[in-house]
Protein backbone atom coordinates (compact mmCIF):
# COMPACT_ATOMS: atom_id res chain seq x y z
CA UNK A 1 0.00 0.00 0.00
CA UNK A 2 3.10 2.30 0.90
CA UNK A 3 4.36 1.42 -2.53
CA UNK A 4 1.42 3.16 -4.11
CA UNK A 5 1.62 6.17 -2.06
CA UNK A 6 5.21 6.60 -2.84
CA UNK A 7 4.42 6.48 -6.67
CA UNK A 8 2.12 9.10 -6.57
CA UNK A 9 4.76 11.03 -4.37
CA UNK A 10 6.35 10.86 -7.21
CA UNK A 11 3.79 11.71 -10.22
CA UNK A 12 2.18 14.53 -8.29
CA UNK A 13 3.56 18.39 -7.62
CA UNK A 14 5.05 18.85 -4.35
CA UNK A 15 2.54 19.71 -1.45
CA UNK A 16 3.52 20.87 1.80
CA UNK A 17 2.21 18.08 4.43
CA UNK A 18 0.92 20.79 7.01
CA UNK A 19 -0.84 23.35 5.02
CA UNK A 20 -0.88 21.93 1.35
CA UNK A 21 0.78 24.26 -0.62
CA UNK A 22 2.67 23.67 -3.41
CA UNK A 23 6.23 23.50 -4.00
CA UNK A 24 7.81 21.71 -0.77
CA UNK A 25 7.03 18.84 1.48
CA UNK A 26 7.20 21.05 4.11
CA UNK A 27 6.71 24.84 3.33
CA UNK A 28 9.10 27.89 4.37
CA UNK A 29 6.09 29.29 6.35
CA UNK A 30 5.26 25.94 8.31
CA UNK A 31 8.90 25.35 8.92
CA UNK A 32 9.71 28.57 10.88
CA UNK A 33 5.85 28.17 12.39
CA UNK A 34 7.34 24.59 14.21
CA UNK A 35 6.46 25.23 17.74
CA UNK A 36 10.15 25.41 19.24
CA UNK A 37 10.49 23.88 22.71
CA UNK A 38 12.68 26.46 24.89
CA UNK A 39 13.48 26.81 28.55
CA UNK A 40 13.22 27.13 31.37
CA UNK A 41 11.92 22.89 31.22
CA UNK A 42 11.92 20.37 33.82
CA UNK A 43 15.60 19.49 34.14
CA UNK A 44 14.31 16.01 33.82
CA UNK A 45 11.62 15.27 31.37
CA UNK A 46 12.06 17.89 29.50
CA UNK A 47 8.09 19.57 29.95
CA UNK A 48 7.96 23.37 30.00
CA UNK A 49 7.84 24.81 33.10
CA UNK A 50 7.75 28.38 34.45
CA UNK A 51 10.95 28.54 35.88
CA UNK A 52 14.19 25.61 36.06
CA UNK A 53 13.09 22.60 38.23
CA UNK A 54 14.78 19.24 39.00
CA UNK A 55 11.39 17.50 38.26
CA UNK A 56 8.31 18.92 37.50
CA UNK A 57 4.11 17.95 38.24
CA UNK A 58 4.16 15.11 35.50
CA UNK A 59 7.85 13.57 36.29
CA UNK A 60 7.63 13.62 39.70
CA UNK A 61 7.65 10.58 41.86
CA UNK A 62 7.70 8.81 39.07
CA UNK A 63 10.55 6.29 38.48
CA UNK A 64 12.08 7.31 35.13
CA UNK A 65 15.13 4.90 33.78
CA UNK A 66 16.46 7.51 31.75
CA UNK A 67 18.52 10.79 33.23
CA UNK A 68 16.86 13.06 31.25
CA UNK A 69 14.86 13.94 28.01
CA UNK A 70 15.00 16.60 25.59
CA UNK A 71 12.56 17.74 22.51
CA UNK A 72 13.01 20.71 19.81
CA UNK A 73 9.29 21.08 19.28
CA UNK A 74 6.29 20.54 20.60
CA UNK A 75 3.36 18.04 19.50
CA UNK A 76 0.37 20.19 17.95
CA UNK A 77 -1.63 19.77 15.09
CA UNK A 78 0.94 21.08 12.48
CA UNK A 79 3.57 18.60 14.12
CA UNK A 80 0.77 15.87 14.13
CA UNK A 81 0.60 16.04 10.41
CA UNK A 82 3.87 16.30 9.92
CA UNK A 83 4.63 13.19 11.67
CA UNK A 84 1.77 11.51 10.52
CA UNK A 85 2.87 11.76 6.85
CA UNK A 86 6.87 10.73 7.72
CA UNK A 87 5.27 7.67 9.00
CA UNK A 88 2.79 6.87 6.61
CA UNK A 89 4.19 8.09 2.94
CA UNK A 90 7.91 7.34 3.93
CA UNK A 91 8.88 10.71 3.46
CA UNK A 92 12.64 11.09 4.54
CA UNK A 93 12.82 14.62 3.92
CA UNK A 94 10.65 14.95 6.75
CA UNK A 95 13.41 13.43 8.60
CA UNK A 96 15.92 15.75 7.79
CA UNK A 97 13.84 18.64 8.64
CA UNK A 98 13.26 16.82 12.25
CA UNK A 99 17.37 16.18 12.75
CA UNK A 100 17.76 20.02 11.78
CA UNK A 101 15.51 21.36 14.36
CA UNK A 102 16.41 18.77 16.82
CA UNK A 103 20.26 19.42 16.18
CA UNK A 104 19.18 23.36 16.42
CA UNK A 105 17.59 23.06 19.39
CA UNK A 106 19.42 20.46 21.89
CA UNK A 107 23.30 20.44 21.93
CA UNK A 108 25.12 16.93 21.55
CA UNK A 109 23.97 14.56 23.72
CA UNK A 110 26.95 13.52 26.26
CA UNK A 111 26.90 9.85 25.07
CA UNK A 112 29.37 8.02 22.90
CA UNK A 113 26.61 6.58 20.92
CA UNK A 114 23.00 6.87 19.78
CA UNK A 115 20.21 4.21 19.32
CA UNK A 116 16.60 4.11 18.45
CA UNK A 117 13.33 2.85 20.08
CA UNK A 118 13.32 -0.31 18.08
CA UNK A 119 10.21 -1.04 15.67
CA UNK A 120 7.11 -3.19 16.77
CA UNK A 121 8.01 -5.63 13.98
CA UNK A 122 4.17 -5.86 12.64
CA UNK A 123 3.93 -1.74 12.28
CA UNK A 124 7.12 -1.30 10.46
CA UNK A 125 7.25 -4.12 8.10
CA UNK A 126 3.73 -2.52 7.70
CA UNK A 127 5.47 1.03 6.85
CA UNK A 128 8.51 -0.39 4.95
CA UNK A 129 10.83 1.46 7.21
CA UNK A 130 10.93 3.41 10.92
CA UNK A 131 11.03 7.00 11.68
CA UNK A 132 12.91 6.28 15.18
CA UNK A 133 15.84 4.40 13.05
CA UNK A 134 15.76 7.42 10.49
CA UNK A 135 16.21 10.04 13.02
CA UNK A 136 18.15 8.61 15.15
CA UNK A 137 20.54 7.76 11.32
CA UNK A 138 19.98 11.51 10.54
CA UNK A 139 21.43 13.00 14.07
CA UNK A 140 24.18 10.66 14.04
CA UNK A 141 25.60 11.86 10.95
CA UNK A 142 24.83 15.98 12.29
CA UNK A 143 26.60 14.83 16.03
CA UNK A 144 29.50 12.47 14.74
CA UNK A 145 28.21 9.65 16.92
CA UNK A 146 27.57 6.17 16.15
CA UNK A 147 24.19 4.58 15.54
CA UNK A 148 23.92 1.18 17.00
CA UNK A 149 20.50 -0.59 17.17
CA UNK A 150 20.71 -1.96 20.94
CA UNK A 151 17.10 -2.58 21.86
CA UNK A 152 14.51 -5.95 20.32
CA UNK A 153 11.27 -6.12 21.12
CA UNK A 154 9.89 -8.80 23.40
CA UNK A 155 6.21 -8.52 21.77
CA UNK A 156 4.00 -6.42 19.70
CA UNK A 157 3.07 -3.14 21.77
CA UNK A 158 -0.54 -2.69 22.09
CA UNK A 159 -1.45 0.44 21.06
CA UNK A 160 -0.94 3.25 23.75
CA UNK A 161 -3.32 5.75 22.25
CA UNK A 162 -6.65 6.68 24.90
CA UNK A 163 -4.76 4.88 28.05
CA UNK A 164 -4.56 6.51 30.99
CA UNK A 165 -0.46 6.85 32.10
CA UNK A 166 -1.11 3.42 34.98
CA UNK A 167 -1.93 1.27 31.95
CA UNK A 168 0.81 3.26 29.53
CA UNK A 169 3.01 1.88 31.91
CA UNK A 170 2.03 -1.39 32.12
CA UNK A 171 1.50 -1.88 28.38
CA UNK A 172 5.30 -1.11 28.08
CA UNK A 173 6.98 -2.91 30.32
CA UNK A 174 9.45 -5.69 29.40
CA UNK A 175 8.79 -4.71 26.07
CA UNK A 176 12.31 -4.06 25.47
CA UNK A 177 14.99 -6.40 25.63
CA UNK A 178 18.73 -5.84 25.26
CA UNK A 179 19.55 -6.67 21.63
CA UNK A 180 23.55 -6.65 23.03
CA UNK A 181 25.88 -5.26 25.22
CA UNK A 182 25.46 -0.67 25.43
CA UNK A 183 28.20 1.46 25.64
CA UNK A 184 27.94 3.01 29.16
CA UNK A 185 26.96 6.57 27.57
CA UNK A 186 24.21 6.22 25.30
CA UNK A 187 21.47 8.60 23.43
CA UNK A 188 18.09 6.84 22.98
CA UNK A 189 16.28 8.85 19.94
CA UNK A 190 12.45 8.56 19.42
CA UNK A 191 9.91 10.85 17.18
CA UNK A 192 7.31 11.73 19.87
CA UNK A 193 7.39 11.76 23.59
CA UNK A 194 4.36 11.04 24.81
CA UNK A 195 4.22 9.69 28.49
CA UNK A 196 7.53 8.97 29.35
CA UNK A 197 6.60 5.04 29.54
CA UNK A 198 8.05 3.96 26.31
CA UNK A 199 11.31 6.26 26.68
CA UNK A 200 11.38 4.70 30.09
CA UNK A 201 10.76 1.29 29.38
CA UNK A 202 13.38 1.45 26.56
CA UNK A 203 15.42 2.66 28.93
CA UNK A 204 15.19 0.47 31.13
CA UNK A 205 16.08 -2.61 28.95
CA UNK A 206 19.15 -0.36 27.98
CA UNK A 207 20.71 -0.08 31.71
CA UNK A 208 19.83 -3.87 32.13
CA UNK A 209 22.59 -4.19 28.81
CA UNK A 210 25.09 -1.96 30.62
CA UNK A 211 24.40 1.24 30.13
CA UNK A 212 24.55 4.02 33.50
CA UNK A 213 23.57 6.69 31.36
CA UNK A 214 20.60 7.50 29.27
CA UNK A 215 19.67 11.04 27.88
CA UNK A 216 16.06 10.57 25.54
CA UNK A 217 16.16 12.61 22.17
CA UNK A 218 12.91 13.07 20.23
CA UNK A 219 11.46 15.34 18.15
CA UNK A 220 8.54 16.56 19.33
CA UNK A 221 6.84 16.44 22.86
CA UNK A 222 3.28 16.28 24.05
CA UNK A 223 2.95 19.33 26.32
CA UNK A 224 0.14 19.45 28.85
ZN1 LIG B 1 3.11 24.58 4.74
ZN1 LIG C 1 9.47 16.69 34.61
Amino acid sequence: MWCDVRLLDLILPMRCVVCDAAGEQLCRACRDALPRLAPPLCDRCGAPTAWPVARCRECSGRRLAFASARAAVAYDECVRRLIRSWKERGLRTLAAVAADAVADALPPPRATALTFVSPDRGRSLERGHHPAEQLARQLGERWSLPVLPLLGRTRPLPRQRGLSLADRRRNVAGAFAPARESPTRVALVDDVYTSGSTASAAASALRKAGARRVEVVTFARVVR
